[in-house]
């Protein structure tokens, strides 16, 4: 008997103790079954991009500006516009009776308007502001869409075209831009920066969009890039503001044809015009003469404008 009471509290504690470690693992298991319970809930209702493209980044996994700008498009939520941001002019090539490029089996005119309308959807997503000069099958004058253009002298304008060559093998994406523009052109821009008769204005602004948008689109899409070439086109040197004219593949070439009359591949060329115009925006949220010579001639008035902003 006594041997038994000697060793009875002996088993009792080793008894609490095994109970103890054994609620313990058990709660950590429990815990750990909610855990991933609420992460793989929350996963079903976001967009799964987005969440693991922001992991992706914050682990340092991923870098660079083709993943920092996927992840602001996929964080972009609809809502107020940012009225501040310029105006995007989306330009649809051709319509109605001139139906651009006929190639492959496919109409210019028809994918350069699904192409735009994907570009403004994604970028209305994000906030910006966005105007169509067609949202249709019609015919709209040259003429016609550099005046809707020139209402907005603080605008960018993305006009999207499809290209074609008689060399079958020719493919990939080009993008144009005007360096220089005539002075009737430029003179609402000048008005816009609010310059002086005798005040300097060179302007880079068309290039660096130009460079952007082809530089994600390329990325995007895997595509050849073809380059950004300096051209006095209707739609660049007529358009006051900075304009380009993408040019987003070659329906002559049977592959990429194929590649562009594919939802997917448009999904992904979208993506990257958007994020090519949103990584511009940025650059000018960050400094409005982005592109421009102003800056240099009219320091003083850029550091006012800095310091009063700078409590924002
Ligand atoms: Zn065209």
């Amino acid at each position: 008997m006594c041997v038994f009471f000697a060793i009875l509290p002996l088993f009792v504690l080793k008894l609490l103790k095994f109970l103890i470690t054994k609620t313990r693992f058990l709660l950590a298991g429990i815990g750990l079954i909610i855990l991933l319970g609420v992460l793989f809930g929350s996963i079903m209702r976001k967009n799964n991009l987005q969440i693991f493209s922001n992991i992706a980044l914050q682990l340092g996994l991923v870098k660079g500006p083709v993943n920092e700008i996927e992840a602001d498009l996929n964080n972009s939520k609809t809502g107020d516009l940012i009225d501040t941001r310029p105006v995007v002019i989306i330009d649809p090539g051709h319509g109605g009776s001139d139906g651009g490029t006929v190639a492959g089996g496919a109409l210019e005119k028809k994918l350069n308007l699904e192409v735009a309308n994907l570009v403004g959807k994604k970028l209305t997503q994000a906030q910006v502001n966005v105007k169509f000069t067609r949202d249709s099958d019609l015919k709209v004058n040259l003429s016609e869409r550099s005046k809707l253009a020139n209402e907005h002298p603080g605008a960018l304008f993305v006009s999207i075209h499809h290209n074609a060559s008689t060399v079958p093998g020719a493919h990939g994406v080009e993008i144009y831009y005007a360096q220089s523009k005539p002075d009737s052109v430029m003179l609402s821009q000048r008005q816009y920066f609010k310059l002086g008769k005798n005040d300097s204005f060179s302007d880079h602004r068309g290039k660096l969009l130009a460079g952007h948008v082809q530089y994600l689109l390329c990325s995007m899409t895997g595509a050849k890039d073809r380059g950004i070439r300096d051209s006095r086109l209707a739609m660049t040197r007529w358009v006051s503001c900075p304009s380009i004219l993408i040019e987003c593949g070659f329906l002559s070439n049977a592959k990429e044809c194929s590649n562009l009359r594919s939802s997917a591949y448009r999904e992904k060329m979208s993506s990257g015009i958007a994020a090519g115009v949103l990584k511009y925006l940025k650059m000018v949220d960050a400094d409005p003469y982005y592109g421009t010579s102003i800056k240099a001639s009219k320091a003083a008035e850029i550091a006012q404008f800095q310091s009063e902003n700078s409590g924002l």
